[in-house]
């Protein structure tokens, strides 16, 4: 017999809090991280079950987890649970209660929140699939294809130290024919139903470094001097003003339709003429990642200039993340930049790209699939009726490794009524972030009930 879910949603509030309160903050050096302390953690949570399992030490400090439990059917499919272990830093504050205290808080509406940093990115389903994981192995059920649990390090600064090695030299570990992980599951409630948002492909990045060169000069006499950071500042400046044509796809139509806004404002959203206005109309984190989900989106983020007080610069770096839509290509980018940066300043300019290691293109997961069905009927478990709609991750995430190696992946989740999606977006990275109990048993359950579902 299985254990109950209240149990089982216990376990994994008590998880989730532990997975915090390691504060496994990745900040985006190699020391950082720490993943130890939660891959210990979770292999102490599975040890003595029987299951296989190894701890893979891509850097010192920072080992991820892989447990697999055999299915009964070498040619079935095999499923991969994959959670992060690290979390990003935290700017303490902003918040309302201890970002590493892990406090489970009853609000006023009588709403229980497990409160810290990665209550919803992504430790709250790194701990639920640990724990639907351990309630399979306990149970003795057998499915046809394997089940893996990764638990991976070093998702919140590009898999450098996590997936990205672990995928391409410890496959035989990890080797799968579909990953679930971050996100998805936010219940919104439309005219036209319940709709449903699951993750099937993300924006690639295409961040470069722009060199803008000058020429040095006494600071005491700036008249007329050839300063890089002016230049650079000219840049950034035409960076923000560079008006990037909206792409409005069927996809984003889906997800402007699920958001259960006003006909006329749903009508702005979708036209090309109005959708600038439309979004200014938005509270500011829902028109932030409607933005996202039509544009290629450009963010300068990082200048550097000059060492000396009295010097005017002769060099200038610019970062600038660029983030770019499935169709869109890396040659599309620099053509772009040529446009914004213009004849007068370009030849003072030198690009480098930082990101473009996808391939062009990079493909979305497809939703003719066993999987896609399996999801679908699950979350129609506790949402009869819902409509599951594939979407686009404006941010990038581990599944594009298994993507690449054409495993289907796609962010998963399913969430209470409680949190409205761009209340949830906000979350992510954010201060106060937090999840509430109903959310973590939503979603303990849909792991469960995926995998009665994906092999039938
Ligand atoms: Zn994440």
């Amino acid at each position: 017999m299985g254990t109950s879910i209240e149990t089982l949603t216990n376990e994994t509030v008590e998880l989730l809090q532990q997975l915090i309160r390691n504060q496994c903050v990745n900040e985006g050096t190699p020391e950082s991280g720490h993943e130890d302390s939660n891959a210990i953690l979770l292999r102490d949570e599975l040890d003595g079950l029987g299951v296989d399992f190894e701890m893979i030490e891509v850097l010192p400090g920072r080992s991820s987890l892989v447990a697999r439990y055999s299915g009964t059917d070498a040619d079935a499919p095999d499923l991969c649970l994959m959670g992060h272990t690290d979390v990003v830093p935290v700017s303490p504050d902003g918040w309302n209660n201890d970002p590493f205290g892990g406090e489970l808080i009853t609000d006023s509406n009588g709403v229980s929140e497990v409160w810290g940093r990665g209550a919803v990115d992504m430790l709250n389903l790194t701990a639920s699939m640990a724990v639907a994981f351990r309630e399979i192995v306990r149970s003795g059920k057998r499915y046809p294809g394997d089940i893996i649990y990764f638990a991976v390090a070093d998702e919140e600064a590009g898999g450098i130290y996590g997936a990205k090695p672990i995928v391409e030299d410890y496959w035989d570990l990890v080797r799968c024919d579909y990953v679930l992980t971050e996100y998805g599951g936010t219940p919104s409630f439309g005219r036209d139903g319940t709709s449903v948002l699951m993750t099937t492909g993300e924006k690639q990045s295409a961040g470069r470094r722009l060199t803008i060169h000058g020429t040095p000069g006494h600071g005491s006499m700036p008249y007329a001097t050839d300063n890089a950071l002016i230049k650079a500042a000219e840049i950034v400046a035409r960076l923000k003003a560079f008006d990037v044509a909206p792409n409005l796809d069927e996809m984003f139509a889906d997800r402007v339709k699920a958001l259960g806004l006003d006909e006329a404002t749903e009508n702005r959203l979708l036209d090309p003429a109005q959708i600038d206005d439309a979004l200014a109309q938005l509270p500011p984190g829902l028109a932030r990642n409607l933005h996202s989900c039509c544009h290629m989106s450009f963010s300068p983020n990082m200048l550097r200039s000059g060492d000396k007080f009295n010097t005017v610069p002769d060099k200038a770096t610019l970062s600038v993340d660029i983030r770019i839509l499935p169709g869109e290509t890396q040659d599309d980018v620099d053509k772009y930049l040529a446009e914004i940066i213009g004849p007068e300043l370009l030849p003072s300019v030198d690009i480098t790209r930082v990101f473009d290691e996808m391939p062009d293109g990079t493909p979305f997961s497809s939703t003719e699939t066993p999987m896609w069905d399996a999801i679908g009927d699950s979350v129609r478990v506790a949402y009869p009726d819902a409509k599951v709609i594939p979407s686009l991750v404006t941010g990038g995430t581990d599944a594009r490794f298994f993507r690449r190696r054409g495993v289907e992946a796609y962010g998963a989740g399913l969430l209470s009524n409680k949190v409205p999606l761009a209340e949830f977006l906000n979350r992510f990275h954010g201060h106060n972030e937090r999840i509430d109990t109903e959310s973590l048993q939503l979603t303990t359950q849909l792991w469960l009930d995926i995998c009665e579902r994906l092999w039938k």
